[in-house]
């Protein structure tokens, strides 16, 4: 079962690919998160990434494939994966094409842009265990504390209101690309990201169970 989850920064697919990570017991690899905890740890990583992260560009290609395909050697004796925030651009999509040749299933979770900036002002972090919440759509029992591991929960510094626009834009450039290329393969599912959490878990779970 090797799953990619497509969407906007705010689309939710975060909070997916964790729900489906837990139920299909394979593991979620999100490259947001890898490069979020080498800027924790100040490795030699994140000295390469630390700014564009931060200011809500793009990882260049061939550091984001180096990471994407050493996990994907590492996780091969599973039974799949949960890729969360990769693909983000064409070279990055056939390149994982032309190296891991396993069949994929592609989610693409769709959202409008209002929607999409309303989210993210509102997602909020646990610094512990990483997972995500929404002050409005999904908040933790206690404020700032994480349900699951009792973390404190932050706001991410690309969620902030300056960052999302830039974000916004580089997303928009490329996912078209990335798009058409998954559409072409016919592995592409839509699934409708205005709605609610279960919901939108409900309507993946049934394209993968297809
Ligand atoms: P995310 O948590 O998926 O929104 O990713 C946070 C940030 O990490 C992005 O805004 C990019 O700076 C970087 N990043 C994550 N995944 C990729 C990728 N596939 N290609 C390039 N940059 C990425």
């Amino acid at each position: 079962m090797n799953l990619i989850l497509l969407g906007a920064p705010g689309s939710g697919k975060g909070t997916q690919a964790f729900k489906l990570s837990e139920k299909y017991k394979i593991p979620h690899i999100s490259t947001g998160d890898i490069f979020r905890e080498a800027i924790k740890k100040e490795d030699a990583l994140s000295l390469r990434v630390k700014g564009i992260v931060e200011g809500g560009g793009l990882v260049p290609d061939e550091i984001v494939l180096e990471i994407v395909l050493r996990e994907l050697r590492q996780e091969s004796n599973v039974a799949g994966f949960v890729l969360d925030g990769f693909p983000r651009t064409l070279p990055q999509a056939e390149s994982l094409d032309k190296n891991y040749r396993e069949p994929l299933k592609v989610l693409y979770i769709k959202l409008e842009e209002k929607e999409v900036v309303r989210r993210l002002s509102g997602r909020r972090i646990c610094k512990q265990c990483g997972k995500g919440y929404h002050l409005l759509f999904n908040p933790s029992r206690e404020e700032r504390v994480c349900d699951s591991c009792g973390g404190e929960l932050y706001q991410r510094k690309d969620d902030e209101e300056a960052t999302i626009k830039n974000r916004l834009l580089v997303y928009e450039k490329h996912i078209g690309q990335v798009l058409s290329f998954y559409e072409k393969k016919e592995n592409l599912s839509i699934i409708e990201g205005n709605k609610a959490i279960e919901e939108i878990f409900f309507r993946l779970c049934k394209v993968i169970d297809e």
